[in-house]
């Protein structure tokens, strides 16, 4: 065997023996890589494929033995350049779906089934014999229809590559310069080779490829070794992802899951990875047996809405924000916070604004608020309102006698029995300590008045029954009733009722009296 040849061979299996070397290196600390070792994996792996069964080649002595290595080395080869490719874009976090994936990989698929049927079709290869002058292991060939296609395919491939990462040189940052510069060289060293073996501008015969393809996988390596973004990034990203107290779920641009953190799995105990690459409302609806309620649009805005589980009676705010990445929408994040605490303390503050804690009916808060709409309703329709205020007669007297407590049950109890006579309409409320107010709408002073005294028999004729015997008390109330036309307020109403109240007490109690100017 002459000399040079032995030096391609050597140099040639020093590559593969490399590439087997970072294959396994990677492969025993793929841990602390996260997913990127995997393409770096096959990668390696690939290129050691090609560069084994090219020095194979190189040692054969009959054109079976060239042809067999050849159809090896077409396995390696074609594969190996778009796993540089994936590779490159995974580390400048552009992620494929696996349909794309297997999408660039049918034309090296394809290339790999014509060289090893070659002799079939002549396509690859229309001529393929050993050399009549050189002799084995070199090759007479000329290339073939495929040959052309496959070439061109993995040229553009390797292009593309070596372009997306020129392309991110601006915005990578800084720190991380020296490690694009290693995926551009890693990208360029074979790109060049290549080029200067069709110029033939390199030994004739012998494909050099293969012998710098260990610098690329060096560069490479020390790419994603030297980066704390494949090493510690990941880690830190999912710890944070994890331990966000929302739910969160990522979706790509055609709205398909692609990620979702631990939250979600509390959330909604049926999620699982298998709703990953599943389309967001095909999922939901697997998951919830409901439409998902909102509009999923990478073009709209961040959107906001509330949603109601019966299941688990918990509510969610849903928050939908565009994942945008450098001006391009690349999907969308959907974040789920659980709102069923903040909500039930919305409501029981709401509540407590609004209602007497002890008797449950509106405080004179609220009653301020709805006396005040019936009086301008009643105003603007022209038709009558009154107000009635009613206090408990003695009222001193039975906590006096019976204690607090017991003076407390009487509240409860009178406004069961005055309840249980009333309508939604008539806005009845716990005015004061022992005083109640009714507004009613649509009501002149002397229905009102009948009301009036409706209630204030049926409170005298029920005496409470407690601990400590019958107990019956009586109600004084003052009605008035808004005078059409005039510019008078609620509070000058209210007072006017006040006045008819006094004047009830001043007539002995037990009475409902209406306000006169004259008295
Ligand atoms: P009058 O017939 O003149 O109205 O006599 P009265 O004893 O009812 O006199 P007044 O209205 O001045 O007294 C109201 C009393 O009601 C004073 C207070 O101790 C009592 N009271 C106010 N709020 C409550 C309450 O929430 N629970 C109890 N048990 N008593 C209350
Ligand atoms: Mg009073
Ligand atoms: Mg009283």
């Amino acid at each position: 065997m002459n000399s040079p040849l032995t030096t391609y061979i050597t140099l040639i299996s020093a590559s593969g023996v490399l590439n087997v070397y970072l294959c396994l290196y990677v492969y025993f600390k793929r841990q602390s890589y996260k997913k990127i070792a995997y393409f770096f994996i096959a990668y390696t792996a690939t290129i050691a494929i090609y560069c084994f069964s090219a020095a194979f080649s190189l040692l054969s002595t009959t054109l079976g033995q060239i042809k067999f290595w050849t159809t090896i080395q077409y396995i390696g080869m074609p594969i190996s350049v778009i796993l540089g490719l994936l590779f490159v874009m995974y580390y400048l976090g552009i992620h494929l779906s696996k349909i794309k994936i297997v999408a660039l990989l049918i034309l090296p698929i394809i290339t790999s089934t014509m060289v090893a049927t070659n002799d079939l079709h002549h396509l690859y290869y229309r001529v393929f014999e050993v050399d009549p002058i050189l002799g084995a292991p070199y090759i007479k060939q000329e290339i073939g229809v495929w040959y052309m296609i496959h070439g061109a395919y993995i040229f553009l491939c390797m292009l593309a590559a070596l372009l997306l990462a020129i392309s991110y040189w601006k915005e990578i940052s800084k720190i991380y310069r020296p490690q694009l510069l290693s995926l551009i060289l890693g990208q360029f060293i074979p790109m060049v080779t290549a080029f200067l073996y069709l110029m033939e501008l390199t030994p004739r015969g012998v494909d050099p490829v293969p012998m710098v393809l260990w610098l690329s996988s060096i560069l490479y390596l020390w790419s994603i070794s030297s980066s704390r973004m494949f090493t510690l990034m990941p880690i830190a990203k999912d710890i944070i992802f994890n331990s966000i107290n929302d739910g969160v779920v990522v979706l790509d641009e055609s709205l398909q899951v692609i990620e979702f953190n631990q939250i979600c799995k509390k959330y909604f105990p049926k999620v699982n990875k298998n709703m990953i690459g599943k389309d967001f409302y095909k999922a939901w609806l697997e998951l919830i047996g409901k439409d998902f309620p909102l509009l999923l649009d990478l073009e709209s805005r961040s959107q906001e809405m509330q949603l109601m589980f019966e299941e688990t009676k918990r509510i969610y705010q849903i928050r939908v924000s565009p994942l945008i990445e450098v001006g391009n929408n690349k999907g969308l994040i959907l974040i789920f916070t659980d709102v069923t605490e903040l909500k039930e303390l919305q409501l029981k503050l709401e509540y407590q604004a609004n209602y007497d804690g002890l008797t449950q009916i509106y405080n004179r808060r609220a009653f301020m608020d709805y006396c005040e709409q019936n009086f301008l309703e009643a105003k603007e329709k022209s038709i009558p309102f009154s107000v009635i205020l009613m206090d408990i007669d003695y009222f001193k007297k039975v906590n006096d006698t019976y204690g607090h407590h017991i003076g407390d049950q009487l509240l409860k109890h009178v406004v069961t029995i005055f309840e249980n006579q009333l309508t939604v309409e008539q806005i009845f409320a716990r005015y004061g300590g022992e005083e109640f107010a009714l507004s009613l709408n649509g009501y002149t002073a002397t229905e009102a008045e009948l009301l009036g005294n409706k209630l204030r028999k049926s409170i005298e004729g029920q005496s409470l029954s407690s601990s400590k015997g019958l107990i019956s008390v009586t109600f004084s109330m003052g009605i008035a009733q808004a005078i059409p036309n005039k510019a008078e307020t609620i509070d000058q109403l209210l007072n006017k009722a006040d006045k008819a109240l006094y004047s009830a007490k001043q007539a002995g109690r037990n009475q409902v009296h209406i306000y006169k100017r004259a008295r």
